[in-house]
């Protein structure tokens, strides 16, 4: 199917960007990597009077090693984070995340923020974002505010971002050990379940996707001594809802299966 007709800007300044997006309100969309947007549109699933491709915006495709974490440019693509040797080696767990997600062709084009925007419930990052407590900044007309990533995924495709708001980067803090496993029907595949984890000192983080319509932090498995005692306890922590192949107990299990991989890497 092709998209209906839709008008195009690619503003050069971030000034230039709220104007449109004000002036056009629910009638424009972001347009970043494309790779869920533009299939949405062609599918017919919305129909924005104009996209505003923020690819000419500057300064949005760095990636910072600071002291308090790696700091990610919302257009920073998968493939980027996927290939760079400093989140390898300072946010390893979105290293290990991003070959989970798609093919290399969408990972050529997919953000970083168009992902976190998005806030599939099986994708990747917004699972890494909740297990570091990253921090996002959110650029708006009258400034910038922050919100943790734990605030920021409300359900299933929505988020706190605000009409006229852009993702501008995400700041993840360091771990001691990180791990990050899912399962898939085929590699590329949106995830069944997967499972980010993360170790700070002795305090591990378990955060799921696919297990409910936002990330979810297995707050009881988190807190567990051993690795029966956190296996007992994801039983409180997910209710994963069915899909079409796999029953909430199946997704149970397999949610068992991940945890126990993970608990024994980290
Ligand atoms: P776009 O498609 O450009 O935008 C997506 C949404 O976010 C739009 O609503 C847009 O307005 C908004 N948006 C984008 N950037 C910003 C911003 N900076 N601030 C505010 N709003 C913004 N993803 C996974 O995580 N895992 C997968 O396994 C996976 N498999 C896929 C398989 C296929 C076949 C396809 C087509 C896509 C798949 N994706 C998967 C989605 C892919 O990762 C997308 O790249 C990503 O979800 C969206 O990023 P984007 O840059 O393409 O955003």
């Amino acid at each position: 199917m092709k998209a209906p007709s839709f008008a195009y800007a690619r503003p050069g300044t971030l000034a230039e960007a709220f104007d449109l997006l004000e002036r056009l309100g629910e009638g424009a969309r972001i347009l970043a990597g494309g790779q869920s947007l533009i299939p949405s549109l062609n599918m017919r699933l919305s129909s924005p009077e104009l996209l505003v491709d923020i690819n000419g915006l500057p300064g949005f495709s760095k990636i910072e090693v600071l002291s308090s974490g790696v700091r990610i440019g919302c257009l920073v693509t998968h493939a980027q984070i996927e290939k760079s040797a400093e989140v390898s080696k300072h946010a390893s767990l979105l290293a290990q995340a991003a070959p989970h997600i798609a093919h290399p062709a969408i990972r050529n084009r997919g953000t970083l923020g168009g992902s976190l925007a998005l806030a599939d419930p099986a994708a990747e990052f917004p699972a890494c974002a909740v297990a570091l407590d990253a921090t996002l900044f959110i650029a708006g007309k009258k400034g910038e505010r922050r919100v943790k990533a734990g605030a920021f995924f409300k359900g299933l495709f929505e988020t706190d971002l605000r009409p006229g708001e852009i993702l501008a980067a995400a700041e993840f803090p360091p771990a001691d050990k990180a791990v990050f496993v899912e399962l898939a029907r085929r590699h590329g595949d949106y995830a069944i379940i997967g499972l980010a984890g993360i170790r700070v000192a002795s305090q591990k983080r378990f955060v799921f996707l696919g297990a409910g319509a936002a990330p979810v932090f297995a707050k009881n498995a988190s807190k567990a001594k051993s690795l029966a005692e956190a296996k007992a306890a994801l039983g409180e922590d997910l209710d994963p809802p069915p899909d079409l192949y796999h029953t909430s107990d199946t997704k149970l299990h397999l949610a068992r299966v991940l945890l126990e991989r993970a608990w024994n890497t980290l």
